[in-house]
């Protein structure tokens, strides 16, 4: 059991014992490389194409849809890649201006060699409206790349509506649905997605296992070359533990949703709480719009969330901040929130709550909320 109080599950989520359980022997007795065509192979290779059996359920894709990867951001990275090798002569790419690092990073890489960027802001409460997109995409418009849940606030943008504008135009189209995965239902043919990216650590699986959702028929580009592995869509030999482990989480996650109603509750009874305790001193971002059911982002009145982190953490409590930089001389506010327009002496002062079925049941949930709440008060 853990020794401290665990709210920061946008960030990593603690692995399921069933998954553990289920990537175990693949590490000891199954240890052979899955592409090697002796008998001993079959049953890695039998457990990689189950694993994206179940994964595939998850989203409502096809399991050849599916390529594992080895995290989030390389599957971020890929569909930006793919979209841009199969287009070359398109050279304007349509992001959120609240995506996470591992999409803005690498089209700002690609801005360096000369693609143009429009990076769309969202409204006071973090959607991305459907219209805006409509609104920018040009005809040279490679990729349109908006995240279905925002990893600091929860805010869940309308990625079905956004994918109808998106197709209509003919353009290519990526979700990042890392925050959405196994906190709400995702339905990937849905979407009209060319291209979605998520990652197993964020919902009780392991940690260095992404997953890319390629549409059938859709344009693809490798990121890495060199092994036939993935059906030549990602070179490397597999992670093979990794993979049923995720195939696992994907499983426990279809099963789990749920349990979501029970989370949102003690979500909203903490924001209660809070909103109780510090009055006007406190906003609650993206209270009116839909969240994801675990994720609770509040902003308080002049003061560093990163100082209150690190008394909270001394106090056996693990929360999030929202602040960019992480320093706590210089702290920057972080992009999301600056792009939601909240106000100045509260953008650093963001700290973020996330939960998980870990934090289940309802007893231990009591508790654990009851001394956040006390310390928060004391603090
Ligand atoms: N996209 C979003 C929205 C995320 O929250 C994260 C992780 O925090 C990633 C991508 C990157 O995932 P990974 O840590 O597996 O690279």
């Amino acid at each position: 059991m853990n020794k401290f109080i665990y709210f920061d599950n946008n960030a990593t989520t603690r692995m399921d014992d069933k998954v553990v359980q289920a990537m175990l022997p693949f590490l000891t007795e199954f240890y052979t490389n899955p592409s090697a065509l002796y008998a001993a192979s079959s049953i890695p290779k039998k457990a990689i194409e189950q694993a994206r059996i179940d994964v595939a359920t998850l989203v409502n894709a096809t399991p050849s849809e599916i390529i594992f990867t080895g995290c989030g951001t390389e599957a971020d990275n890929t569909a930006i890649h793919s979209a841009i090798e199969c287009y070359p002569n398109k050279r304007h790419i349509v992001i959120s201006a609240c995506e996470h690092p591992a999409v803005t990073k690498f089209v700002e890489y690609l801005e360096k060699k000369g693609y143009f960027v429009t990076r769309l802001l969202p409204t006071k409460d973090g959607i991305i409206s459907p219209q805006t997109v409509a609104q920018v995409i040009r005809p040279d418009t490679a990729l349109v790349s908006v995240m279905a849940a925002n990893n600091e606030t929860g805010v869940i943008n309308p990625i079905y509506h956004i994918g109808d504008i998106v197709k209509k135009a003919g353009v290519l189209y990526h979700v990042d649905a890392t925050q959405a995965i196994g906190k709400i239902p995702i339905d990937f043919r849905r979407t009209n997605a060319d291209y979605m990216a998520f990652s197993a650590h964020k919902y009780h699986g392991p940690k260095g296992v992404g997953v890319l959702v390629v549409r059938k028929g859709t344009c693809y580009a490798p990121l890495l070359r060199g092994g036939g592995q993935e059906n030549d869509c990602r070179a490397g030999t597999e992670n093979v533990a990794g993979i049923v482990g995720t195939g696992m989480a994907s499983r426990l996650a279809y099963e789990g949703l749920p349990l979501m109603a029970d989370i949102q509750a003690m979500r909203d009874m903490i924001q209660h709480q809070i909103k109780l305790m510090f009055g006007p001193n406190v906003i609650i971002l993206g209270e009116s719009v839909p969240r994801t059911p675990n994720t609770l982002m509040v902003a308080l009145k002049n003061i560093n969330a990163r100082t209150l982190q690190d008394a909270l953490s001394n106090n056996g409590i693990m929360v999030g901040v929202g602040s960019a930089c992480s320093c706590l001389k210089n702290p920057k506010p972080s992009p999301t929130v600056v792009a939601m327009g909240v106000p100045k002496d509260y953008q650093l002062g963001t700290l973020r709550i996330s939960l998980s079925r870990f934090n289940l049941p309802k007893e231990k949930a009591l508790q654990d909320v009851s001394h956040l709440l006390s310390t928060l008060s004391q603090l």
